[in-house]
This record gives C-alpha cells, structure tokens and sequence, in this order.
C-alpha cells in the first residue's frame, strides 16, 4: 500500500530536523527521510558558532529567536539541544567599525544584549587578544556554540515524541510531480505521498529539486576547518570569536580545543557535492596556523589534532531558501545555509512551519522564498560571504 504523510522532510540536519518537530508539533503526519542518518550532511560539521550579529533585521530577529528556542530547549523538546552561552566576540577592523555600530544599534532594538569593546578596553577585556588593527569588538553575552549533532538530535527526538518517523539510509530519489504540484517522492521502495515536500536537503538540494523541473540556484563550495590544541597556562579565548580582521573564526571545543576556520573574504571553491576532496590542505592548515597565532598569541605551539572539509551549500545572495514558491503547489524549499545556516534554523523552522501549516507569514520572511531570484529581488546584490 502506497505510504501517505500530511509532510515529508527530505534531509535530516539541523534544518530538515527542526522543521519536521515545528510541523509535527501542530498534529501532522511527518516523515523524514535521509540518505544517511540525523546530522551526516554539514550540520555535524558544522562549527555552530552561535551568533546574532547579523546586518539585516530579519536575520538578526532570526539568530534571536533561535538562541531562545535553544536557551529553552529543556522545555520546548524535552531535552538539551547542546547549546552553550559562552558568549561571542565580533573583532572588527577600521573600515568596518561604521557598520558594526549600525548592527549594535539595530540588535539593540530588537532587544538583543551586546555591547562594543572600545580600543581602550580591548586588552583588559580580551587578554588573548594582540589589538594591533582591531578598532573594536562586539560583544554578545547570549552568542557562544552548540553541538550541531545534539541539536538535530533533540529536534528528531521531539518530532518523534510528536508522532513524526524517520526513514534512514533511504536516498529520495526524485520529487513525483503532477502538472503544477508536487505529489511525493520516489524511494528505492516505491511512491510516498505527502501534503507537502519540503527539501531540507542542504548541498543536494538542486539536484532534488531538479527531479521536478525545479530550478534551484545554489552553488556547493568546498569549506576547510582546523581543530587545534593549545598549550597549558595560555591565555585563551572562552568565547566563540568571528575575527574579520584577520578573516578567521573560533569556536572553543573544551580542553583547550578550538575549531579554527577562514571566514570572509578568501576564496570558495565550486566542487561537485557527490565528489569533493573531504580533507583540508597543507597550505590552507598553515594560513589558518599563521593568522591565529599572529592575533591570538596564546596559539603559539598549538597542536593540530584533525582537519577536513565539508560543504557550504551558497544561495544567489548568500541567505536561505525558505518556503513554497509561486506557480507550484506541494513545494517548499528549506535550504542554502551558505555557511551560517546552523544557528538561524531552529527559528527558520519554526516561521515556515507557521507558513505552510496556516499560510501566516511575516512579509520580510516571505521575501525567503527562492522566487527572489527570478524576480531579481535578491537580500543583497554582490556579497562576500559568512563569517561563522
Ligand atoms: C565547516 C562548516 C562550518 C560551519 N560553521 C557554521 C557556524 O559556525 N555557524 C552557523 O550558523 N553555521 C555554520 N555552518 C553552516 C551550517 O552548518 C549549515 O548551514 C547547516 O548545518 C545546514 O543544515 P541543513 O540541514 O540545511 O543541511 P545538511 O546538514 O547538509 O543536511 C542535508 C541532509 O540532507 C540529506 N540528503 C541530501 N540529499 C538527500 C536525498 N536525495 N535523499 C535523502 N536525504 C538527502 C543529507 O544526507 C543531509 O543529512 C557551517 C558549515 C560548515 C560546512
């Protein structure tokens, strides 16, 4: 017989995990179907830098919104979602110091606590810190990390609780279409109808949406992280830290570990996301090496304890696809994260659920949805990247 869902959920990190809870939390039938299992996509390794220092007021409302469901995660899903409020520092250089003011005083409006580190307390401050060119630091008490496979975790645990299944190691071939709408996918074991398919499937996303005919304009560019071990007695930061002066992040991992990666600007890589090289290379080890050790002195004889790369899946304008799409019913997209997408999910998930469950939706939220791109009405026209 024929299986049948309200929604399926294709892709089971953290944006396929945290709506299918947001979904099945209304009373719907869920299915969530993955390739491999919970967090095998980006979103396990993720650095999960947990931040609301975002330009626009849409994403910022996003990053607070989520750092609350993950603040209350015990009382929401039943459970820890791994996040940790260690705090976040934004290094910023002159020529952007403008713009960070302007991004404190949006966050401030929106009720998000931080405050700038001017250049007179930068030492006392940030004891790890060499101040040579950084104009000042922004400073968010509620940023820090979490651990990216608890958090898809304690979505799919909760969705489950909430009556969703979870099919694994179950690849979704291709999307059933039917005139103007999306009927199902096909399986390796048959036909599944659904209400709705949302496609959570991060870097493989295109290639899905392609199965219908659906254009889906998204690069997969190759994304490289350290994770480095510092000396004893050696002051350290116990924040999570996007410094784009020197265009790095960390992130600490406890035991004196931290994850070290490049942010913006630098150079991404377009590589096939079935076929790409899944460890780091030596000259981009001794970069990062040489840009933390340089600003963060207490790296000096940092010890390499591992390296690889995974995959930013990058949308036209570097902010997520999210929502149906004109012109096709039984569609949604929840996809291109572009390399910050961990932290915004669980607050993502949440609106679209809203959207597709009773079709309210905030306007700017709208604005999501990939018709941005044949409109031409993209977030920004020319932008450089993530930082974390
Ligand atoms: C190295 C790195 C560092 C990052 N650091 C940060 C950070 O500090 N902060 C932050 O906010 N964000 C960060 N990001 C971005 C963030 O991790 C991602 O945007 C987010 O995790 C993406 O989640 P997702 O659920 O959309 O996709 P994924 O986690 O990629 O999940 C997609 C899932 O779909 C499944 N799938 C694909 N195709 C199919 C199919 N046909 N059938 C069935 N299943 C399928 C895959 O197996 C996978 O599990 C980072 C990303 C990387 C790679």
């Amino acid at each position: 017989m024929t299986r049948r869902f309200d929604a399926i959920v294709v892709g089971c990190g953290i944006a396929g995990a945290a709506t299918a809870f947001f979904l099945a939390r209304r009373g719907m039938a869920i299915a969530v179907y993955d390739r491999d299992g919970p967090a095998s996509g980006g979103t396990g390794l993720s650095a999960a830098i947990v931040r609301q220092h975002y330009s626009t007021p849409l994403m910022a409302r996003m990053a607070k919104a989520a750092v609350d469901i993950f603040r209350d995660a015990a009382s929401i899903l039943g459970r820890d979602a791994g996040y940790r409020r260690v705090g976040y520092v934004f290094l910023t250089p002159p020529d952007a110091l403008d713009a960070t003011r302007r991004v404190l005083a949006m966050q401030q409006e929106l009720g998000i606590a931080s405050e700038l580190i001017g250049p007179d307390d930068l030492v006392s401050r940030l004891p790890w810190l060499d101040p040579d060119g950084v104009a000042a630091a922004a400073f968010e008490p509620d940023g820090g990390f979490a651990d990216p496979e608890t958090a898809t975790t304690a979505f799919l645990e909760a969705a489950r609780e909430k009556g969703a299944v979870a099919y694994f190691k179950t690849p979704v071939r291709g999307l059933m279409r039917r005139g103007d709408r999306i009927t199902g996918i096909l399986t390796d074991e048959g036909e599944v109808i659904a209400g709705i398919v949302v496609n959570a499937a991060g870097p493989w996303a295109a290639p899905l949406a392609a199965s219908a005919g659906l254009p889906l304009t998204m690069r997969a560019v190759r994304e490289q992280d350290t994770v480095w071990e510092a000396r004893p007695d050696r002051p350290l930061p116990a924040t999570s830290v996007s410094n784009a002066v020197d265009a790095i992040y960390v992130r600490p991992l406890g035991n004196r570990r931290f994850i070290v990666g490049r942010g913006f600007p630098k150079a991404y890589a377009d590589v096939d996301p079935y076929n790409y090289k899944r460890t780091a290379d030596p000259e981009f080890i001794a970069d990062v090496q040489q840009r933390l050790t340089t600003r963060m002195p207490g790296f000096e004889g940092a010890r390499l304890i591992h390296s690889y790369a995974a995959l930013y899946d990058v949308t036209a304008d570097w902010y997520q696809y999210v929502g149906p799409r004109e012109g096709i019913a039984g569609y949604a997209d929840f996809n291109g994260g572009s390399g910050h997408g961990f932290k915004v999910a669980p607050a993502i998930a949440q609106e679209l659920a809203g959207w597709l469950a009773e079709g309210t939706v905030a306007d700017d939220f709208r604005r999501l949805s990939h018709d941005r791109v044949a409109r031409n009405e993209l977030f920004v026209q020319s932008y450089g990247g993530n930082r974390g």
